[in-house]
């Protein structure tokens, strides 16, 4: 295949940059300024070095247009909210004069204002604070951030292009103000955000920007025609303004569908849009609303949320047909490569030949480039390049890492009744309350102890080698100990032995299964200063033995009462790693599922009659298009059951989701079979019990009367009034006690009372049944 070379000279460029630096940097100044060693002086000229560091390693790479704006101490919808003077009363209050004091008090709280809330990016592992909006919001503009990082790029040589969260976006992002009636639809605030918008324009074309990128992933979702209207009046009034720079709007995580005729007859400059993934059906779409002529198309063509090298021939094939629905056409990574770590030529544990097929943003980068340079010059000018491609792409697809005979012959011979369970509910429900003899509102937790400092530090000493293995099992095990003596001596029935050998719910078992890597330096921003580094699904999936059994067995041979055994589902594991582009998720689903089935029935066997698999990912990996949900449940839902279908009927099975409004996938969660379900309820005053019930949820349920999330202790009082609400819903034969989630975050003062509570409510309600 050949590409002739492209009218106009293709640029590479990229929306955003990882902003943490090579050595997270930026967390230890934050971290550092919130701590009192860093000053704000100190913090500036950091944050200030990484910038320019990034731009020069973009430019070096050959990037043509690098970003300004996309940097943030800690969000860029915060960065936002503060750009046009979204800030809440009470943080106005609490900032004093010192603006950084102000921002760091929105995004984290004080210790009297609470800070705003924070929610997921979309259906990435990156959080957003969320902005507080009502029918009193005034909004300002404050163009200071964008406008220093702009000369900044500027005074360095670079051709620089502001990048801005658009104003759709934000005030769809956007929710009603503590206090405002929850009908409020930000969105109503449009006409009064875009003059703040015309401003900031203003003030970037003076400063020199030629472009400027506004971004408006909101756009993939599902959208009202009231939303289009509102969409297609925003930017002709920005279109309409006189002194502004040109516009790119830009979007991605999947395709616009509706929006694309609404921005193709925008009187804007430029789009930038996602072809990969779920994005790919862009192609068509573009072609079928006759393209873009005038206009320049930003082609977001390298994968800008998972490692993967990028496939040359196929991008270049999609760019060679988008040549001609553009006035001009650039490359681009799809969405902003915030969302991979920064190199990966930093891994030195990785086999180098699996090191071949990982791209991060720096690898991105150079992709990006050398995919523009096609463009301009034809597929000639990168004869060598595609070479190694195609030779890498190969190895990664006849790898044994990437197709174990052994695996795929048993995902193949998987059958319907793997994932049923051999009796139905009552049958089974009738069966394990005979071996279990447990008293009404059964009392349990959801897995996790307070993860002390103690801990932590023997899991650093191991890893230093300060302490070995042997002496790091005798502390796991003394904690067990101790934890399973607590749960004794506060009358919980159902135990756990509290995970205290676990580093993550994720990485603990990508660490043990075959087929999943790990990276020493792959860190990317959660939120905040919070960084995760998610395992890579990179092979067939298998387990080569027990992972958990032996810690189980152990907390069990302490206790008479039933130690609960303790897992994280199949979509919880893919949700929170870089998962294969190489097959469909749901194809990954079923062999991390029957690895984990393996576990669960060895628990089984090993005497552990109570076995929970934890899914909280589940409500927060659904498709962003409605159309895809249904076989999105499909698969996740299936994966769920061969891992839990393959126990007897008198093993009870647990599992466990919080973060979320269940609303939408109530259905799916009775599709699970679960025997008992125990959800995050106790700030929401037990809706979601509510929402079970009205599903004719028929099964068990622990909707969390403790709010987990902050130390505050609930009183025994509070924690009945809870478990009244909740026997509202759900019949006291099927109600659990137990606190919202894992208290791993918890300190053991606070963790004590509240538990001790938890059960001597469990006790008043009981007698009064
Ligand atoms: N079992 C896990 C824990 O208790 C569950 C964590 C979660 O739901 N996020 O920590
Ligand atoms: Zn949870």
């Amino acid at each position: 295949m050949t590409t002739e070379p492209a009218a106009a000279a293709a640029r590479a460029t990229v929306y955003g940059y990882p902003r943490q630096g090579p050595d997270r940097e930026l967390k230890k100044a934050v971290e550092g300024y919130w701590k009192g060693r860093v000053t704000a002086d100190a913090l500036r000229a950091t944050a200030a070095g990484l910038r320019r560091s990034s731009w020069k390693r973009l430019a070096d790479a050959g990037v043509h247009e690098v970003p300004t704006g996309d940097f943030s101490y800690y969000d860029h919808v915060l960065d936002t909210s503060v750009m046009v003077g979204a800030v809440p009363q009470r943080h106005r209050a609490a900032a004093g004069s010192d603006p950084l004091d102000g921002y760091f008090a929105m995004a984290r709280g004080t210790q009297d204002v609470a800070p705003l809330e924070m929610t997921k990016w979309f259906d990435t592992n990156y959080h957003y604070l969320v902005p507080e909006l009502g029918p009193d919001t005034v909004f300002t503009t404050d163009s200071t951030k964008q406008v220093t990082e702009l000369t900044e790029a500027l005074a360095l040589g670079h051709t620089a292009r502001p990048v801005l969260v658009g104003p759709v976006t934000y005030l769809l992002l956007a929710k009603p103000a503590p206090g405002v009636a929850a009908g409020f639809e930000p969105l109503t605030l449009l006409d009064r955000l875009l003059p703040v918008y015309a401003e900031v324009l203003a003030d970037l074309r003076a400063a020199g920007a030629e472009w400027v990128q506004l971004d408006e992933p909101a756009l993939v979702q599902d959208r009202t025609p009231g939303e289009l209207d509102a969409t297609a009046r925003a930017y002709r009034e920005l279109g309409g303004l006189t002194d502004r720079p040109r516009l790119l709007v830009a979007s991605y995580f999947d395709r616009l569908g509706e929006a694309l005729p609404v921005l193709a007859n925008a009187p804007v400059e430029g789009l930038a849009m996602d072809f990969t993934g779920a994005a790919a059906a862009n192609l068509h779409a573009l072609a079928s609303v006759g393209g873009i002529p005038g206009k320049r198309l930003v082609a977001g063509v390298v994968n800008g949320r998972n490692i993967w090298i990028n496939d040359y021939e196929k991008s270049l094939a999609t760019l060679g047909t988008l040549l001609g629905l553009a006035d001009r056409v650039d490359v681009s990574a799809s969405c902003s490569l915030l969302h991979v770590p920064v190199d990966a030529a930093a891994e030195r544990d990785i086999d180098p030949q699996i090191l071949r097929w990982l791209a991060f943003a720096t690898q991105k980068t150079a992709e990006i480039v050398t995919l523009a340079r096609a463009l301009t010059r034809g597929t000639a000018a990168i004869t060598a390049e595609l070479a190694v491609n195609r030779a890498d792409l190969a190895s990664r697809a006849n790898s044994p890492i990437t197709r174990d005979p052994a695996v795929r012959a048993r995902a193949a011979a998987v059958t319907g009744s793997d994932g049923r369970r051999s009796l139905p509910y009552e049958e089974r429900a009738a069966a394990q309350r005979a071996r279990l003899g447990l008293p009404l509102l059964p009392t349990t937790t959801i897995g996790s102890f307070p993860q002390t400092t103690e801990l932590r530090t023997a899991r650093a000493d191991l890893r230093r080698g300060r302490i070995g293995t042997a002496g790091y099992e005798e502390r796991i095990r003394a904690e067990i100990g101790e934890v399973i003596a607590f749960q004794e001596r506060t009358g919980i029935d159902v135990l756990v032995h509290g995970e205290p050998e676990r580093n993550d719910m994720v990485q603990y078992f990508a660490e043990q299964l075959t087929g999943y890597l790990a990276t020493r330096h792959g860190w990317v921003q959660s939120y905040g200063t919070r960084y995760v580094r998610p395992p890579v699904l990179a092979g067939d999936i298998s387990r080569p033995g027990p992972m958990t059994v032996r810690w189980t067995s152990y907390a069990q041979s302490l206790t008479d009462r039933p130690v609960k055994g303790m897992l994280t589902g199949p979509v919880t594991m893919l949700a929170w790693s870089f998962v294969r582009d190489d097959q469909p998720l749901g194809v990954t689903a079923r062999q991390v599922a029957l690895a984990l089935r393996d576990e669960v029935d060895d628990l089984e066997a090993g005497g552990t009659s109570v076995i929970q698999v934890d899914e909280p990912a589940l409500r927060e990996t659904l498709p962003l298009r409605a159309e895809d949900r249904s076989a999105y449940l499909k698969w996740a839902t299936e994966s769920f059951r061969l891992t839990t279908c393959g126990v007897r009927a008198e093993t009870q099975i647990h599992t466990h989701m919080c973060y979320a409004e269940f609303g939408d996938i109530v259905q799916a969660i009775i599709d699970l079979d679960a025997d008992v379900i125990s959800l995050e309820a106790a700030r929401s005053h037990m809706q979601v019990a509510r929402e079970l019930a009205s599903h004719g949820y028929p099964r068990e349920a622990g909707p969390g009367v403790y709010d987990i999330h902050s130390p505050r202790v609930p009183d025994a009082d509070e924690v009945a009034a809870l478990l009244r609400l909740g026997l509202e819903a759900i019949p006291a034969a099927r109600l659990w006690v137990n606190p919202d989630c894992g208290l791993k975050t918890r300190g053991w003062p606070e963790t004590r009372t509240s538990l001790e509570n938890l059960v001597a409510a469990a006790r008043t309600v009981r007698g009064e049944l």
